[in-house]
């Protein structure tokens, strides 16, 4: 047999597993979305029902995993979790809903990439709870149906936009998990550093967290990664020494953005002479598709200051400027 060997990235998944938050209580953040989450969760228990189907949708690394097994847990029930594009035939599909128990969650990451024809099954089986599965092709064709428990999809996107439209209508949930601001952070990063068990002085919390470009998940990495500098050049304490030292050394952007923020910024700025410019123009300068950066950078960027959303178009803020250590006087507003 292979003898696996206990690799870094092993290590780096199972932390972040540890860290996880596997109830309500737990999960910092997204007030909103929770609040209604927990009043949809109750209302169901009491009925003995399974959760509506709930759509998870906002950039990576927000918690939409981390709050599917939490839905599934607060509903004393299972999950079974895919990804989108590796429900490659209809019998994929039928497989995985065949195994659910009643209120089970069936959690789809990735749910704007499902093959059409796995959608389309999809349909009856959020609908009625039913699945038809054709059996032989010609004229011995005939299709079975076969009653599945009743169950919760979670679906996650982080392209709302490509969802279909009879996908989305199916969705009696609608939540849309927003970036968090550095306190927000701070919190998650503290009781993270508890469950690592490495002190970290608040200070040095506070900006790990403002670095983090308002997402957990890189708050996290963070984290782990100045773990390793606390334990090799201090005590094991994250110190706001060794804290800035591990950022220098990590090269993290001063604000946390991250390479294609940059990239977005500059190109407003350099080529564009700070905007206002269409979104469309933006995407073909970086080299991404405009839908991405509408969905995954934009909001991020327009949060924190660094560009407005105009009817012309976008425009970079003296923010911006200063961030990229450009002089505000040679933008088109100047
Ligand atoms: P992707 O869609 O890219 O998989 P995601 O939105 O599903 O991202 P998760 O995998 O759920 O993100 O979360 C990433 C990490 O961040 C997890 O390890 C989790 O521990 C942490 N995390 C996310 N949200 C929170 C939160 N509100 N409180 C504490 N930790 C969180």
């Amino acid at each position: 047999s292979i003898v696996r060997k206990n690799t870094p990235m092993d290590t780096d998944r199972e932390v972040e597993r540890a860290l996880r938050p596997l109830s309500f209580g737990d999960f910092t953040g997204q007030d909103k979305v929770l609040n209604n989450l927990k009043v949809f969760v109750e209302a169901a228990r009491q009925r003995t029902e399974p959760l509506d189907h709930t759509l998870l949708h906002g950039p990576p690394g927000l918690g939409k995993t981390t709050l599917s097994h939490i839905l599934a847990n607060e509903m004393n029930a299972g999950i079974k979790t895919t990804t989108g594009p590796v429900l490659d035939k209809p019998g994929d599909l039928a497989g995985l809903l065949t195994n659910l128990q009643p209120n089970d969650v069936l959690f789809i990451d990735e749910i704007h990439r499902l093959n059409p024809i796995v959608e389309e099954y999809l349909y009856s089986a959020m609908e009625d709870f039913k699945i038809d599965i054709m059996l032989d092709s010609g004229p011995n064709a005939r299709s079975l149906q076969i009653q599945i428990s009743p169950f919760t999809l979670v679906g996650a996107t982080t392209r709302a936009g490509l969802l279909t439209a009879p996908l989305r209508a199916r969705f009696g949930i609608n939540a849309r998990l927003e970036y968090y601001d550095a306190e927000l952070l701070c919190t998650i990063l503290q009781r993270s550093s508890g469950l690592l068990k490495t002190p970290i002085e608040p200070e040095a919390a506070m900006e790990l967290a403002s670095r983090s470009r308002g997402t957990p998940r890189i708050a996290n990495n963070l984290l782990r990664r100045t773990r390793d500098f606390a334990q090799i050049l201090g005590d094991g304490t994250i110190t706001m020494d060794i804290a800035r030292r591990a950022l220098k050394a990590l090269e993290v952007d001063s604000n946390g953005l991250d390479d294609m923020d940059n990239r977005i910024l500059k190109t407003i700025i350099e080529k564009f002479k700070g905007g206002p410019v269409g979104i469309s123009t933006i995407a073909t300068a970086c080299g991404e598709e405009a839908e991405t950066i509408v969905e995954m950078y934009e909001p991020f960027l327009i949060q924190e200051g660094y560009i407005k959303r105009t009817f012309r178009g976008r425009e970079a803020t003296e923010k911006a400027y200063h961030h990229l250590k450009i002089p505000v006087y040679l933008s088109e507003a100047a």
